[in-house]
This record gives structure tokens, sequence and C-alpha cells, in this order.
């Protein structure tokens, strides 16, 4: 791509300048929901974001294979005969992903994630001082995974907010993008 391409977020001249913008909330779930889009599983994809308590993002990550290993080399079955043969035993999930890519560190900040912490993940999230958590999906409740997840969190201290903002339109909706040369 050439260095000096530049592209221009453009949006009617005449909108309301109180609205026409999205909200941390929506910002910051948009934003784990297309890191997600980044993960290989074939079943679940998961994306989070992890954010400063002045809005800044501290780090991202997404469900995948471990660095370094060829994600065809490793099964992404949720079942089979053997237990060496499904996806579990070798994936790591994008919260832990993301606690693991931070650079900078992460006492006080908020995890925005697509689909509520399981119980491993729980574990690395209290160990980084993560002091929140908002998600957006939460279909494995009432498996043992998640109630253990919820009791360390909630002993921990760590506030669980289940997301109420809009969902983010992927396509990114009515604004246009102009790419131009200058
Ligand atoms: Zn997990």
């Amino acid at each position: 791509m050439d260095k000096n391409l530049h592209v221009v977020v453009k949006t009617p001249d005449d909108e309301d300048v109180r609205v026409n913008h999205i909200a941390w909330d929506e910002y910051f779930m948009s934003i784990a929901i297309l890191s997600s889009l980044r993960s290989k599983d074939t079943n679940t994809k998961v994306g989070a974001a992890i954010i400063t308590p002045d809005h800044k993002v501290a780090s991202l990550g997404y469900n995948g294979m471990p660095t370094g290993i060829d994600d065809t080399s490793i099964p992404w079955a949720r079942s089979a005969e053997d237990q060496l043969d499904t996806k579990y035993p070798y994936v790591c999930h994008a919260e832990l992903n993301a606690v693991l890519n931070a650079t900078k560190d992460l006492h006080g900040c908020t995890l925005y994630v697509t689909l509520f912490p399981c119980n491993e993940c729980a574990k690395a999230v209290i160990q980084a001082g993560i002091k929140k958590v908002i998600y957006l999906d939460d279909k494995y409740h009432d498996e043992f995974i998640s109630i253990a997840s919820r009791r360390l969190l909630e002993l921990a201290g760590v506030a669980m907010e289940r997301y109420v903002g809009r969902i983010p339109n992927i396509d990114f909706g009515d604004v246009s993008y102009v790419a131009r040369q200058g």
C-alpha cells in the first residue's frame, strides 16, 4: 500500500454532534467483535479487548492455537472418541491471549469479551488485576465452567456486567470510506 494513502470517514454534515458517534461501550465491544473475526475456530469465535480506566486499548485477543503452531495441524473438533482429537486441550482462549498480549499493566482495566469467560480465563483476569468484565453472550451460563468462573470473579471483587448497548454493525453502517492519494 502507498504510504501516502489517506482514508477519510465521511458522515453527513448536518448530523447532530451529540449523536453521530458510538458510545464507549459500543466502541470497545465492536473491537472485541472485530477481534473475534480473526479466530479460525469453526464453531465459536471469541474476541476480547482490555481497556484502561481512561478509555485506551491495553490489549486485544481472540481464540486460537498457541503462537507458532499451524492452525491446521491441531484438530478444531468439539467432540471425538479421544479427547486428544478435540480442540480443547490446545486452544488458547481470547481472554487469556489478551492478558498475555498486553504490553502494559492491566490493573483497574475492563475486559470486553464476546462470550462470558470460563473459569481458567477468570483466573488470568483476576491475576492481571482486571476489575470489570463486560460480556456479550452467556450461552454456557449454567455449565460448570461458568458457575466456577462467576464464583471466582465475585470472590475476587471483579464486577460482571452483561453488555446492553447496541450490537455494532460490522459492515460499518452508512459511513463511507474514501481512499485518496495525497
Ligand atoms: Zn477461557
